[in-house]
């Protein structure tokens, strides 16, 4: 690897050259089967035609003008995410931590202006994550990520995921909202109970928080729902997302209630590409096609069926393999034999797919996947695990 870039990721020994639907070619011309989706970006898979030409039209138009001016397509992408959702209000990002910084003012802003000032901290749950700003690391709390970077931003604490009672006993005078992933991606495909998810919004309720989610990954088509917390039947006051949005161009979103976004008028808030016109002109094309009939009764399928597969694979090889768990297609193989060590042998065999913590395997395939892609994963699955099963 060159030693100009900051070797801030381990990166495999492996290039791409070009990606079609569910599958990646690499440099070498091999074809591998893409269950990692770019870490849950992909969601249309690759070279999705819509998108492409989406991308090529604007290209040729206009890449870039600033928010001092209207961008029409981001008025029709924000409308359209409004009503697909609860919220009134959107602001455009270029990732998920900027989504979730968006949110984090919000917050603040909101409380200050409906005479709360005092109020600033933040709830959240360990185990998250929320990326790699220094306001993200400090709101999910990894020691590990951490590590050399503190202090920590304050007004941000974390309870135990899916423990009411610590939840309750962390809310004082300065608590301000709530944050939670509906489904931990990096923590290991850990799903929040429904209960869980209803109770979180009735003590907002209660004390006058604001509930912020984290939909970056659970978000935008991955289980089956255009949105993880339709599960439960609740609605937050903000969400945040970004990863499938652009189905693989950068973009974040920042979605609230008109109420909840009260205080985001005029000069306070900003971002330079938020909200560019090519990613709205590809976010729009992703929503042509998630909220196309039956799109999403497709996913929760495609999902059920793999995560039946992904049981019986788990029984069958109980020394490699401890069962599975997620939701939709946002799922986590457990495993008993180190996971990173069990992403490799299946990269080796041709399938991607991304490890996490509490040594799960996390598999995130593009939403476009049928039962021919199923039934390929499974092969390849299968001839490691029995490999892994002979050899112990
Ligand atoms: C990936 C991720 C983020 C951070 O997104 P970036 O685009 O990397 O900043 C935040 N929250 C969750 C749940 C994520 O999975």
């Amino acid at each position: 690897m060159s030693e100009a870039l900051m070797p801030t990721y381990a990166r495999a020994e492996l290039a791409f050259e070009r990606g079609e639907g569910p599958y990646l070619f690499a440099t070498d011309g091999r074809r591998y089967l893409d269950f990692a989706a770019g870490i849950a970006v992909n969601a249309l898979g690759h070279s999705h035609p819509h998108l492409v030409s989406a991308l090529k039209d604007q290209a040729e138009k206009l890449w870039h003008c600033s928010n001092l001016y209207r961008i029409p397509a981001g008025e029709r992408l924000a409308e359209r995410l409004c009503e697909q959702s609860f919220a009134e209000r959107v602001f455009f990002s270029n990732s998920g931590a900027e989504a979730l910084e968006c949110g984090f003012k919000l917050i603040r802003k909101y409380h200050d202006d409906t005479g709360n000032p005092g109020r600033y901290k933040v709830i959240g749950c360990q185990g998250s994550f929320h990326g790699r700003t220094l306001a993200t690391l400090s709101a999910a709390g990894n020691p590990k990520y951490l590590e050399g970077f503190r202090p920590e931003v304050p007004g941000f604490v974390q309870v135990a995921f899916g423990n009411m009672n610590e939840l309750r006993a962390a809310i004082d005078d300065e608590t301000a909202a709530i944050l939670v992933e509906p489904i931990q991606g990096e923590g290991g495909i850990r799903a929040a109970e429904i209960d869980y998810m209803k109770a979180l919004r009735r003590v907002c309720d209660e004390f006058g928080l604001l509930l912020l989610l984290d939909e970056v990954q659970c978000g935008m088509g991955r289980t089956g729902k255009l949105f993880a917390h339709e599960w439960a039947e609740i609605a937050p006051d903000v969400m945040a997302l970004a990863k499938g949005l652009g189905g693989g161009f950068p973009i974040g979103a920042c979605l609230a209630t008109e109420k909840a976004a009260v205080g985001m008028t005029v000069g306070t808030h900003g971002s330079t590409f938020g909200g560019n016109p090519l990613a709205m002109a590809v976010a729009n094309a992703v929503l042509d096609v998630m909220l196309a009939e039956g799109f999403l009764e497709g996913v929760q399928k495609t999902g059920d069926l793999l995560r039946a597969r992904l049981e019986e694979l788990a029984a069958r090889h109980p020394a490699v393999l401890a069962g599975s768990r997620g939701r939709g297609l946002m799922l986590g193989l457990e495993c008993v034999v180190p996971a990173g060590e069990m992403v490799a042998r299946l990269r080796d065999e041709g399938l991607l797919t991304v490890g996490a913590a509490e040594n799960v395997v996390r598999i995130v395939p593009p939403l476009i996947i049928g039962e021919a892609q199923v039934a390929e994963a499974l092969a390849i699955l299968e001839r490691v695990s029995a490999g892994w099963a002979e050899a112990a």
